[in-house]
């Protein structure tokens, strides 16, 4: 085809392929949360409607991205493990979070009145994305440990503040101030003698976030005459810390 001599400009772009043979992660969080969900009346402190509105979404991304092997969510974010070969897009990191954002972003938007059906938008939500590159499978361990001990922490402080406010009558200042400089065991402990909370029983999406893997099920053949393999995206609330996932799943860091 015959060039314009505006052609230059495209010289003007910066190259931005991610190093090759390493793990990219594309993770997605959504601006401004905190007042998204008060102004769509999320419940306190977690609203299942929109964690399950979150996992819909992040499987939307990972049936149309086949290279993306895990997933994994909490709150308002999203990690997507692209395979550590993958050669989508040239493995041009702005193609990969745009790409995974604006189809992340749309499916939420597609879903909201499946998981909130009296309610509309308010206003449209909006998430960032960005790439992050990790070389070894260490380190992506250690990204998905820092994503699930960040989800502990959140989850038993959040547990407690709302039990103080909803069940306790505290002011959210006063549910803050009392929680000041606590420990885990403090929480757990003010959980479990004033409001009968066993943490530990407390769902386990909750308290792990979500991991999306494909497995392979058998379905049914059309004919009757037998079942055959087919890849499904399943959700776990696993420990993704200790060694038991990755011994059972060892095939997500040896490709
Ligand atoms: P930023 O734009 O910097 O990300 P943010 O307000 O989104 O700001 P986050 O640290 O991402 O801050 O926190 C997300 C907030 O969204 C949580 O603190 C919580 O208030 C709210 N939130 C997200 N998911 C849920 C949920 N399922 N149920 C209840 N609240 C939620
Ligand atoms: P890529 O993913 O690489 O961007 P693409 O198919 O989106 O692939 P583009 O170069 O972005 O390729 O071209 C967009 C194409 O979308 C156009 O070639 C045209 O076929 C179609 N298209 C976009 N807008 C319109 C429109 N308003 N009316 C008709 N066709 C359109
Ligand atoms: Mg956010
Ligand atoms: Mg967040
Ligand atoms: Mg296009």
């Amino acid at each position: 085809m015959a060039k314009s001599k505006f052609e230059y400009v495209r010289l003007f772009e910066t190259e931005d392929r991610c190093l090759p043979n390493s793990w990219i992660v594309v993770r997605v969080d959504g601006k401004g949360f905190h007042k998204f969900s008060t102004e769509h009346d999320y419940e306190k402190p977690n609203d299942m409607r929109a964690l399950s509105l979150m996992n819909k979404a992040a499987t939307s991304v990972m049936e149309e991205f086949k290279d993306i092997c895990l997933a994994y969510g909490q709150s308002d974010e999203y990690s997507f493990v692209f395979r550590k070969e993958t050669q989508v897009y040239s493995r041009r990191s702005a193609k990969l979070s745009t790409n995974v954002c604006s189809l992340f972003t749309s499916a939420f938007v597609y879903y909201w009145s499946e998981h909130f059906p009296s309610s509309k938008p308010l206003y449209p939500p909006v998430f960032d994305g960005r790439t992050v590159l990790y070389p070894s499978n260490q380190n992506i361990r250690d990204y998905l440990s820092w994503r699930q001990a960040d989800c502990h922490i959140n989850n038993l402080y959040n547990t407690t503040f709302w039990a103080l406010i909803l069940k306790a009558g505290l002011t959210p200042g006063e549910a803050e101030q009392k929680l000041k400089g606590t420990l885990s065991g403090d929480k757990n402990e003010i959980l479990f003698s004033q409001f009968s909370i066993n943490y530990n029983k407390e769902p386990e999406m909750l308290r792990k976030g979500t991991i999306l893997v494909r497995r392979k099920v058998p379905v049914a053949l059309p004919d009757g005459s037998g079942t055959r393999e087919k890849s499904q995206i399943v959700q776990l609330y696993t420990d993704v810390i200790g060694d038991e996932f990755w011994n059972e799943n060892n095939h997500l860091l040896t490709i």
